[in-house]
């Protein structure tokens, strides 16, 4: 591990893989959200010895509660970069709602941003989901390097959403930190995203093999997505609306968790999803599942 000298709790704050990204000029800027005032010191501190920049500004962040209304919180941020140039305009792009160029200095792929600004019908509504709108836009088979359903603080523009998030991030604990893309892709076949990806992962490899291990056996799974908070993870193999599997980790889910425990087959309708073992119907589920969706990252 290159970064043992670090004190690496300020991983506990900061993601690693964005982190290692700014480090290896894969990122020109990356941005810490909602820290607390005694830890961007310390961050500060810690990241000088990697000869970065750390910029730390406070933003009211206004999170729609309805149509009219806004919730405002404000935040401390830090911009990290190895150029405090790049962490300013970072910070402008962003307290501007420039998204193009907050987009840009964050790494992201132009595809990605362009996706998420012209393309997305209404990303404030609390119904929508970022996860099945990127799997609407997939063509083929999904990659793994893509697969940022653990991400959820991309996915928090609503007072509601963000209150689900906080309460689901802690439920997810170290599970929220496994990804390798960090910014919502235009598709799950997205080649920029795909590239990041592949190069983050080579990064955490050199760092912490056993990370690197444990967000890939996460990621590479398959999916059945209710929406972006309402998912279960599966061992197994699909088979058109079909998922066959060993094991079932009902990580967020309203539906009955036992019964996707106890079975091995599920299958999804358009109507209904009924789950089997060996054959055997164990359970159907009806309501609400016109959304359910197979993302096979597998
Ligand atoms: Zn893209």
């Amino acid at each position: 591990m290159r970064y043992k000298f670090m004190n690496r709790s300020i991983f506990n704050i900061l993601s690693i893989q964005e982190f290692l990204a700014v480090k290896n000029d894969i990122k020109p800027v990356m941005r810490g959200g909602g820290i607390r005032k005694e830890h961007a010191e310390i961050i500060r501190q810690e990241l000088k010895k990697e000869k970065m920049r750390v910029l730390v500004k406070t933003l009211d962040i206004p999170r729609l509660v309805d149509k009219n209304q806004f919730f405002h919180e404000k935040h401390i941020m830090l911009y990290i970069s190895k150029s405090m140039e790049l962490a300013r305009q970072a910070y402008k792009a962003e307290k501007e709602g420039d998204q193009i160029s907050f987009g840009r200095l964050l790494g992201y792929p132009e595809c990605c941003v362009d996706f998420y600004q012209h393309k997305i019908p209404n990303p404030v509504d609390d119904e929508f989901s970022f996860v099945l709108n990127t799997l609407s836009n997939t063509n083929g088979k999904p990659s793994f390097y893509t697969n940022n359903i653990f991400n959820f603080q991309t996915r928090a523009p609503t007072k509601h959403r963000l209150d689900i998030f906080n309460n689901f991030s802690s439920l997810l604990g170290e599970r929220t930190k496994h990804f390798l893309v960090s910014h919502i892709p235009c598709s799950y076949r997205c080649k920029e995203s795909i590239r990041i990806g592949r190069e983050i992962l080579k990064l955490i490899k050199n760092e912490d093999q056993q990370f690197a291990r444990d967000i890939v056996s996460d990621i590479r799974k398959t999916f059945l997505v209710m929406d972006d908070f309402n998912f279960i993870s599966f061992d197994g193999k699909v088979d058109g609306n079909s998922i066959c599997y060993r094991t079932a980790e009902p990580l967020l889910t309203l539906y009955p968790s036992d019964k996707f425990i106890q079975g091995n087959k599920v299958i999804v309708g358009s109507n209904e999803i009924k789950i089997f073992n060996d054959g055997d119907l164990l359970h159907k589920i009806r309501k609400s599942v016109e959304n359910a969706r197979v993302l096979d990252f597998s």
